[in-house]
């Protein structure tokens, strides 16, 4: 394994983190990937480009069996994705964007049409709820204006999974193209592009493929793609313009790529599919969560969604109503163990959330409980 890094270096020999990020992304990376930056790359060399023609290859085939999909990389944090998708996909005239919103992200969607100038309408359900699939089948039947619809897939502001099957399938009823924000899922949750018909799927380098921060992905529809040619707001997020030179450049991006970022994101890719691919890391997330819930309930917490709706990504709790309380004593006692825990979310309760995806197993969590329980004596 060593001859795939830089001076044959061994990964154990890089050092270990001071603690574990028990986060949405950046989250903890393993050691393989970490020492998968030790070199340089040269961004017009046929050694950088063909990782880069991999990495397409690759998340392509995780998503779909089909040859319908083609994969963009672009760069900047995930965001950036989001906001090329929607700039490129929707037309300058006549389209309209149905935003389904749960959560900070569905909401960012909104903001990111609105600046784009795209007409958008939204459909917004309680943070702790899940949307009304009448109500929306009711939206799309009566106003014929909108021509796409998007949806987070998990929100990661509550950790609600949404059911983008049955969304899809009214979505596809109607006959709109569908936009799936599957950020903090995509590479943890299996997803068939194929069976789901979506559009247009985004995510990015530092969630569950397990890489570091710097460029995110999308899975686009290449028949649809090519029609979107000149719609695109802005000159660096034209997601057009990046497939088109990536495709004819053969793993060339248009500008300045984050070269060691894209080596690292090929070792993640590669240790996906040592684990056994995308089922078999949903099932170490979700052994994760289950052993994290479990847990957390016999200290006296109670998460904050139904059980139901809740990923296996990210868990938001109830803060301890005791009022000698602050999240910032427990987040430093649990830093001081080893553990990085993230604020909560919600907007109408008090709560903090525990990510179960990165490079993080049940044993982690079994340690993690031990922190807490001692961290909560106030
Ligand atoms: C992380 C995330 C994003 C992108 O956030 P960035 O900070 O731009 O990387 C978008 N949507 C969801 C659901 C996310 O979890």
């Amino acid at each position: 394994m060593s001859d795939r890094f830089c001076a044959g270096i061994n990964p154990e020999l890089i050092p270990q983190n001071p603690y574990l990020l028990l986060t949405p992304g950046p989250l903890s990376t393993s050691r393989g990937v970490r020492a998968s930056m030790l070199q340089d790359w040269c961004t017009w060399d046929r050694d950088y480009n063909d990782i880069v023609q991999n990495i397409r290859t690759t998340l392509v085939s995780f998503a779909s069996k089909s040859d319908a999909y083609t994969a963009i990389l672009m760069q900047g944090s995930g965001t950036f994705s989001v906001e090329a998708a929607l700039g490129t996909l929707m037309p300058r005239d006549g389209s309209t964007l149905l935003v389904l919103a749960n959560g900070s992200y569905g909401e960012r969607m909104e903001s990111i049409a609105t600046y784009a100038g795209i007409p958008v309408v939204k459909h917004t359900a309680l943070e702790m709820q899940t949307f009304c699939l009448e109500t929306l089948e009711e939206t799309l039947k009566t106003d014929l204006s909108i021509t796409s619809v998007a949806v987070v897939h998990c929100e990661t502001t509550t950790g609600i999974l949404n059911p983008i099957e049955k969304i899809g399938r009214i979505v596809k009823q109607y006959h709109k193209h569908f936009i799936v924000d599957a950020m903090s899922s995509f590479g943890g949750i299996p997803i068939d592009m194929d069976a789901l018909d979506i559009d247009v799927l985004i995510s990015s380098a530092n969630k569950c493929i397990q890489g570091v921060p710097g460029f995110g992905f999308m899975l686009f529809k290449k028949e649809l793609l090519k029609q979107c040619k000149g719609n695109a707001r802005s000159l660096s997020l034209d997601a057009y313009d990046q497939w088109d030179v990536m495709e004819k450049g053969e793993g060339k991006w248009r500008f300045t790529s984050p070269t060691h970022v894209v080596r690292a994101f090929d070792e993640a890719l590669h240790e996906l599919e040592l684990e056994g691919g995308i089922e078999k890391r949903h099932a170490r997330y979700s052994a994760n969560q289950l052993l994290l819930v479990e847990g957390m309930e016999a200290l006296g917490f109670t998460c904050v969604v139904d059980k139901s709706l809740q990923s296996p990504i990210i868990t938001s709790f109830y803060s301890p109503k005791e009022d000698a309380y602050d999240f910032k004593t427990f987040y430093d006692r649990l830093k001081e163990s080893g553990f990085v825990i993230y604020p909560g979310k919600v907007s109408n309760c008090d709560s903090f959330r525990i990510g179960t995806i990165g490079d993080v197993y049940p044993e982690d969590i079994t340690r993690l409980l031990h922190a807490i329980k001692k961290a909560i004596f106030w």
